[in-house]
């Protein structure tokens, strides 16, 4: 891994250390940094006559033309032809300065060369090309360079080539690096989707390596967690639904009481919430599976209904379509229609008759439609109020978890249906079941 990085930093600082040298060097720091280099050679090579081709030739490398043109001092006029480059010399130098002699100490300091000899600058009239005349005394030198700057395109090719070399090679290293994350992102997602119970598999033995075994730890926990949370409330529901059946059936028998519809709707209240807090783990568990059956739309109701023996005659019933056939798991849909009869009740005036209306209608699907007309919700609530534990009217002395929606949601989704809610605050409250078409 660190290798990788080593070498990727590398070669991304070569290629901006390339960009940056072409881009920013320009033609005069080049040509200073080339002067320098030839005046040492021509210098230790210093010879009659010099051994110019040598340096031409090394001036050449560094991608500059150079012509060398000498002229003997008594000569009078006419040069004479060099080793290579040699041609007339241009009889349009002008000289502009002395650069240095023999007794300029600063320079053969910086460069570490002797030179004792006469330098000057000069340029061209027509180009400005610069020229350098050494003058040894008995000859004077005309060095003319003509700089080739590289050709722009070809860096540019040559640097996108790179780049392009650069990203295929980043873009191989991140794949491979942020494989693991990659992996867990779908171990995150098989999560959500409800298993517990595969792992991830651990490449390599860095970070990512640890924080994928980590994670696998992490899901086991959670796993056993959940089943005995699981086992926990089977345990404590079954507990507690042996002696509900019990006081059911006592009050059956018990004679007529003026506290006996209570006491009845206070055993429904405890059972409905011992199913509903069962259901809602039951439903959360990835193996929860639906048992789909056909029933007629007039079953459905006729079983959700004696759940109410108290409050059934305050619902009006308006089955559309009573030979209507679906497919659901019986339990838990009607565990689902009767939570929103629940909080039908719950959420509006007992004394109303039936101020409920439950509609069976045919549309696009099925739709069980339980509308109220209660203290409805406001619109800031009406997002919340499937999520589980909240509870909007936090002023009505109501019983409930905030969990009867939520299970109520989690049960049409489950049968691949929907749950739509409308509202008005202090009109009432449409909910509907929306079954889809099979
Ligand atoms: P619970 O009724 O146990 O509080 P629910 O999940 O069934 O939990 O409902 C969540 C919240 O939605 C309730 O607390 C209530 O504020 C609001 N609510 C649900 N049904 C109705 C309704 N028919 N009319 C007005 N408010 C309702």
């Amino acid at each position: 891994m660190g290798f990788l990085v080593i070498i990727f930093t590398i070669t991304l600082t070569s290629v901006l250390y390339y960009q940056f040298e072409y881009s920013f060097t320009t033609q005069d720091s080049i040509l200073d940094a080339h002067e320098n280099y030839y005046y040492s050679q021509m210098v230790s090579n210093w010879g009659s006559p010099p051994d110019t081709n040598h340096v031409l030739k090394e001036i050449e490398n560094l991608h500059m033309w150079c012509g060398i043109f000498r002229k003997d001092k008594d000569a009078s006029g006419g040069t004479q032809p060099g080793e290579r480059y040699w041609s007339n010399l241009p009889n349009d130098i002008i000289v502009k300065e002395v650069i240095f002699n023999s007794s300029s100490i600063y320079f053969e300091e910086l460069h570490e060369i002797e030179i004792p000899l006469l330098v000057y600058y000069a340029e061209t009239k027509r180009n400005f090309m610069p020229v350098t005349i050494v003058d040894n005394g008995e000859y004077l030198f005309y060095i003319v360079i003509d700089y080739i700057p590289p050709s722009e395109i070809n860096n540019l090719i040559f640097a996108f080539i790179l780049s392009i070399l650069f990203i295929v090679g980043l873009y191989f290293f991140i794949h491979r690096y942020l494989k693991p994350v990659q992996l867990m992102k779908n171990r995150i997602e098989a999560l959500e989707a409800g298993d517990l119970k595969s792992k991830i598999e651990i490449i390599g033995e860095d970070e990512l390596a640890d924080l994928s075994y980590s994670m696998n730890q992490l899901i086991m926990d959670i796993n056993i967690l959940l089943e005995n949370k699981h086992q926990l409330l089977l345990e404590v529901s079954h507990e507690l639904r042996s002696p509900l059946a019990r006081m059911q059936l006592l009050i059956a028998m018990m004679p007529e009481h003026k506290n006996l519809t209570k006491l009845k709707e206070e055993v429904e209240f405890l059972e409905g919430m011992i199913g509903n807090l069962l259901f809602s783990d039951r439903l959360s568990l990835p193996y929860s599976k639906l048992d789909l059956q056909k029933f007629s739309t007039q079953d459905i109701i006729g079983k959700v209904m004696d759940m109410f023996p108290t409050n059934r005659d305050r619902v009006k019933i308006d089955n559309n379509i009573p030979d209507k056939q679906v497919y659901i798991d019986e339990t838990k849909f009607s565990l689902a229609l009767r939570n929103l009869l629940d909080n039908a009740f719950k959420y509006s005036k007992p004394q109303d008759n039936a101020d409920i209306k439950l509609t069976i209608v045919k549309n696009d699907g099925i739709e069980f439609q339980v509308k109220d007309s209660g203290i409805g919700i406001s619109k800031a609530d009406i997002n919340k109020i499937t999520q589980p534990f909240f509870q909007a009217n936090q002023t009505v002395s109501t019983k409930g978890f905030g969990l009867g929606l939520t299970i109520c949601k989690k049960i049409i989704e489950s049968h691949k249906g929907r749950l739509s809610i409308s509202s008005e605050p202090e009109e009432g409250s449409l909910f509907i079941l929306h079954l889809p078409k099979i």
